[in-house]
């Protein structure tokens, strides 16, 4: 894509943190916008202070969880802006604690909104934008915890490594459609996702195992905490224009992520070693 202006973007969980600060990067870049959340309030609060900053923004309720309801933001995107380029789903939730202290709803939930709600985002907008045939950009929020293995961040984990497996594969696939991907894998950035988590947990899960999402993490490295949710918009908005299929803002990540190719790689030494032949 060669630029936002005179597009239109779709932006789940666009009412709070990364969403809504890219929403507003795309915005302020010349884009017409839907913020897309299940938190309503915060939804027209947040489209009301677009509005109030000169932007064009509107905002639909929905639930990534459902598909009815992601096909639903889909016809109302088409509707409000005439065409949709940008599809970013962003919508998510955290949960911590070790594997082993999982229940089922726990896992359930995590699955529901971090892996189905990208799932769905495909669903409902990729057959769209094929039919259009102007190309655009579909963009996930992932997380550092997609890339490597995070203790205590399990069930998050095996959502985000699948969102991060289908933006690879879905790149492949569409290259030739002109429709770009990008998967944005950042390590901590200060939202309100941990509080929020824990408010949007519906009944039907369960209450949360582990409330104590920071506590309960491994031996995060250290990482560069100046950078904020503009900082991250900017590198994601820049990401789409140049076609970028990882975004990674923290150099911190760099090093475990090498780490892990490294394990993975080092293992055809030692079966080597240890008389594997074939
Ligand atoms: P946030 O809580 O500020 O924003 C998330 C938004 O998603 C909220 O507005 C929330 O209402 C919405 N949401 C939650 N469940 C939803 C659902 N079922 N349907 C529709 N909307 C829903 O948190 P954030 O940190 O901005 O999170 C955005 C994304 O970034 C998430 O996918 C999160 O996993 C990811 N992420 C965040 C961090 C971090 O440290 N903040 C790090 C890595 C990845």
């Amino acid at each position: 894509m060669d630029g936002f202006e005179g597009r239109g973007a779709v932006i789940t969980g666009g009412a709070s943190g990364i969403g809504l600060a890219t929403a507003a990067e795309f915005a302020r870049r010349g884009a017409r916008v839907v913020l897309a959340d299940v938190d309503q309030p915060a939804l027209e609060q947040a489209v009301a202070g677009l509005r109030h900053d000169g932007f064009k923004a509107h905002g639909v309720t929905c639930d990534v969880r459902h598909l009815d309801e992601m096909v639903h933001l889909a016809d109302e995107a088409f509707r409000l802006l005439g065409q949709v380029d940008v599809v970013f789903s962003n919508a998510g939730i955290v949960i911590a604690g070790p594997i082993a202290q999982m229940t089922h709803d726990d896992w359930r939930w995590v699955i529901d909104i971090d892996l189905w709600g990208s799932i769905h985002a495909v669903e409902a907008f990729l057959p769209r934008l094929l039919e259009q045939g102007k190309g655009g950009h579909i963009a996930f929020t992932a997380s550092f915890a997609g890339l490597v293995p995070n203790a205590g961040l399990g069930t998050y984990g095996v959502a985000k490594y699948g969102v991060v497996g289908l933006a690879e594969t879905l790149a492949r696939e569409v290259r030739d459609n002109g429709i770009g991907v990008s998967v944005l894998c950042p390590m901590v950035v200060e939202t309100k996702l941990v509080s929020n988590s824990e408010r949007i947990r519906g009944a039907d899960y369960g209450l949360a195992a582990t409330p104590d999402v920071t506590g309960s993490m491994g031996g995060l490295p250290a990482q560069d905490d100046t950078l904020g949710v503009d900082d991250v918009a900017r590198l994601t908005a820049d990401a789409i224009l140049a076609n970028r299929l990882y975004v990674l803002p923290h150099e911190a990540a760099r090093h475990s992520i090498r780490r892990r190719f490294e394990r993975i790689d080092r293992t055809f030494d030692e079966q080597a070693a240890a008389g594997w032949a074939h």
